[in-house]
């Protein structure tokens, strides 16, 4: 029998569940993403978005091929089944930014990403002027949607950066919670 191999990438609390961040696994040529996932012992309510090479996949019965990347994410507990909010880290959103964008990004490269993360900023701004609450949430996801990318383009690790930072105390007063006076930045 002729295999293929998949990289398997769980998102959330699905690593928890499949013991990893990721890992290749080794099945028979044509296997689906059905099959894929009996074989990972997943019900499929336990799993709410199927992404193959960062590409939302609805069709459970297209066969994989080798080399095939995919993403697993898991629905919230107690979330509304179909349309619920999927916890994430920074660098799964990262992640998601890559294979969506990677290689545009990388074209444009970290000047042009910029522009468009202002671009962002200003959408923001106009959405915060006019106080819809909906405009702001979304123009908020743009927003931090480019700063991925930024980081992304630049190899930044956000999550770490954001930690050594400002994980334990404030980087101006270093007191936590912060001490600085009311017109200084932090
Ligand atoms: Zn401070």
């Amino acid at each position: 029998m002729k295999t293929m191999q998949v990289l398997i990438k769980p998102m959330g609390m699905l690593r928890q569940r499949l013991g990893g961040s990721e890992r290749i696994l080794e099945v028979p040529e044509g296997t689906t993403l059905e099959q894929l996932l009996g074989q990972l012992g997943l019900a499929r309510g336990a799993v709410q978005v199927v992404m193959v090479n960062g590409e939302r996949e609805s069709d459970l019965t297209r066969p994989l091929q080798d080399r095939d990347e995919i993403t697993l994410l898991a629905p919230v507990a107690g979330g509304n089944s179909s349309e619920s909010v999927v916890p994430l880290t920074l660098g799964e959103m990262q992640t998601i930014i890559r294979n969506l964008y990677g290689p545009k990004d990388d074209e444009r490269g970290l000047q042009g990403c910029f522009l468009w993360f202002l671009e962002e900023v200003g959408e923001l701004a106009a959405a915060i002027r006019r106080t819809d609450p909906r405009e702001i949430a979304a123009e908020l996801a743009d927003v931090l949607a480019w700063l991925a990318t930024l980081a992304n383009v630049a190899h930044v690790d956000l999550g770490e950066v954001f930690y050594q930072k400002y994980g334990r105390r404030c980087p101006g007063c270093l007191q936590h919670p912060c001490v600085c006076p009311a017109e200084a930045k932090p």
